[in-house]
């Protein structure tokens, strides 16, 4: 094994691995990395259950991207264009302060103090996800 196959996604980033409860392939947030920055547990956005991530679930992962990368390529595209297009959409909407505390809803502009202006794209139970220029992060709220 080669560190390729390690992954270093980042913490309150999203992957896709294998959630050992709901026994599928599906994204899960990094929660923890282990000393040499790799990821260690993950948590399940369906189910919400944490779990060691397991790297040999990564390759399965990588073979499916490589099949489908040209579709991959149009199907997705990148965070700073979803962003631009999210600000035109909700330019009339004042973003407001984030919060652990707070409580939100989808379509709501925020303003976090790290990573600036976001919009709340999905609410579940005390976690939210929102899209920053950056990409998506799951934030907590109602706290
Ligand atoms: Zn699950």
């Amino acid at each position: 094994m080669t560190t390729k196959d390690k992954d270093r996604t980042p913490v309150a980033q999203i992957l896709v691995t294998q959630c050992t409860r709901c026994k599928l392939p599906l994204t899960h947030m990094v929660v923890l990395h282990n000393s040499e920055g790799i990821v260690e547990r993950v948590q399940c956005r369906t189910c919400g259950s944490e779990h060691k991530y397991k790297p040999e679930k990564k390759k399965m992962v990588k073979k499916a991207a490589k099949k489908t990368k040209a579709r991959a390529k149009s199907r997705k595209p990148d965070p700073a264009a979803i962003f631009e297009q999210l600000v035109g959409k909700f330019q009339d909407k004042d973003p407001v302060p984030y919060t652990m505390q707070g409580s939100y809803k989808t379509d709501d502009v925020i303003d976090h103090k790290t990573f600036g202006k976001g919009f709340v794209s999905e609410v579940s139970y005390q976690k939210m996800e929102v899209t920053f220029v950056d990409g998506p992060r799951i934030l907590v709220c109602d706290r």
